[in-house]
């Protein structure tokens, strides 16, 4: 929702990796559109693995309440996780996700086309459900007669169904197609799935200004196939955390590159933008990452609090910057520096 803001207050969160090149890179970006945005102050915070290493602990209370306290939104790099299991060690964007209440994972895939007048072949946007289905993680194990038995809760609420709806309404009114795809498979799961596409399709009812979205609904297996063979039919897709999770991925191997592929965790009062990718180990410190899905995702963050000409001159600016194709880091065949690649976008800005 548009709210008047006096300032912006954004965290940086670098973290680990690759994480430390590509969230600077999304700060200059900002700084660039300063004049569509209130003054904006950013505050450097720490989690992460590293953080961990030195101070024990991947999430630093100081973190946590700065951003509670300080911030309207931050930016998040990527977490490097240890190869084997560690006492004490857990995610910092999992604990972070909870303890902000961002439900949502918003991720837009989107396809840059040749030709600045012909329409990208991939633009859609997947919303998953960040709170529950398998995810609450309740598992257990028996062992009968027949051998070892495992179960896991699969937890589906209407309270999570219908915001994660009302989220996903809202992204497809703000979008020219207002078009939105429910993911479910209650052909199998008629409780459970039955539950979340019948409150997402009630979402509709709730308020006259959704009465413009057509709504589409589909099994997530034939979604997936059709998702590679025709990605055109979709503008915003949402579904269960699983299957978003699932579909998310998918959909990105249409784009080429993880390193072009942006998110935001969104809640009601809090939005945290984020790469898609991870801490990318094998490239670190090289100046070769693709800095454009943290780009990105800082002009989604934007997007997401209403600064629509921000984040679309921000957009604008990649886009132009791949379709010429001078400037590309290695993952999209160029052999550009990651420096090379923002100093590129922030002229275009
Ligand atoms: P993590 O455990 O943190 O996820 P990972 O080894 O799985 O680390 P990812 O970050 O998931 O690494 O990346 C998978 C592959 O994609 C790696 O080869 C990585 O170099 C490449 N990659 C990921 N992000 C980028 C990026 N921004 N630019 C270029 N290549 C990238
Ligand atoms: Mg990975």
């Amino acid at each position: 929702a548009t709210l008047a803001r006096q300032k912006l207050s954004i965290g940086l969160i670098p973290a680990d990796g690759i994480g430390k090149e590509v969230i600077p890179a999304a700060r200059t970006a900002i700084e660039a559109v300063g004049s569509d945005i209130p003054k904006t102050e950013f505050i450097d915070l720490e989690a992460g693995w590293e953080t961990f290493l030195r101070v024990g602990n991947a999430l630093p209370d100081r973190t946590v309440e700065i951003l509670k306290n300080d911030c309207n939104c931050a930016l998040f790099g990527s977490v490097s996780s240890p190869s084997r299991k560690v006492a004490g060690y857990s995610s910092p964007i999992v604990a972070l996700r909870k303890v902000l209440d961002l439900y949502a994972n918003v991720r837009p895939v989107l396809s840059v086309s040749p030709n600045p007048d012909t329409p990208p072949a991939v633009d859609l946007i997947v919303v998953r459900e960040n709170t529950e289905c398998l995810y609450v993680k309740q598992e257990e194990l028996k062992i009968t007669e027949n051998g070892k038995e495992a179960r896991a809760t699969r937890l589906i609420t209407e309270l999570a169904s219908r915001r994660i709806g009302k989220m996903a309404f809202d992204l497809a009114l703000a979008r020219p197609r207002e078009h939105l795809t429910v993911i479910h498979k209650s052909n199998v799961l008629s409780v459970t799935d039955g539950l979340f596409r019948e409150t997402v399709r009630s979402v509709a009812e709730l308020d006259a200004k959704y009465k413009d979205v057509t709504i589409a609904e589909q099994l997530v297996d034939s979604a997936v196939y059709r998702l590679f063979r025709e990605p055109q039919i979709y503008d915003v897709m949402v579904a269960p955390n699983l299957y978003g999770d699932i579909l998310s991925d998918a959909a990105a191997a249409l784009v080429g590159s993880l390193g072009v592929v942006p998110s935001v965790n969104a809640g009601d009062s809090f939005v945290m933008g984020e790469p898609v990718h991870g801490s990318a180990p094998d490239i670190e410190g090289k100046n070769i990452a693709n800095p454009v899905a943290s780009i990105r995702s800082a002009a989604l963050m934007l997007r997401h609090m209403d600064y629509i000409k921000a984040a679309d001159r921000i957009d604008a600016a990649v886009d132009s910057v791949v379709r010429e194709k001078q400037y590309l880091t290695p993952d999209l065949g160029g052999s550009a520096k990651t420096s090379e690649v923002v100093d590129a976008i922030v002229k275009r800005i």
